[in-house]
């Protein structure tokens, strides 16, 4: 790994553009999802979104996995539900 010492440079290419390592291909900075600290995610949105539905899905055959992720999915849901009737309008009053 070299270091860069301007900073807002991107590995390699002009500037606003990035080289997806995955389909090799270049592509505007708006292309890849954006890390926090406003940096670009190595890959590029389809490809995230292919790799991110190939996990989903690989990991959704492990049994245990599943059953995890439906937990998470359920305390999600409720949390949601339960946002939403204590809000301002609706709801009792405790
Ligand atoms: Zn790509």
């Amino acid at each position: 790994m070299q270091v860069n010492r301007t900073k807002h440079a991107p590995t390699g290419g002009q500037q606003g553009t990035k080289r997806c390592p995955k389909c090799r291909t270049v592509r505007p900075l708006e292309d890849f999802y954006m890390r926090r600290g406003g940096r670009p995610s190595s890959y590029c949105r389809p490809c995230t979104r292919t790799a991110t539905k190939a996990s989903y899905a690989r990991r959704r055959r492990d049994a245990a996995t599943l059953e995890r992720m439906r937990a998470v999915d359920r305390t999600r849901k409720r949390r949601y539900r339960s946002l939403r009737s204590s809000g301002p309008t609706g709801g009792d009053a405790a």
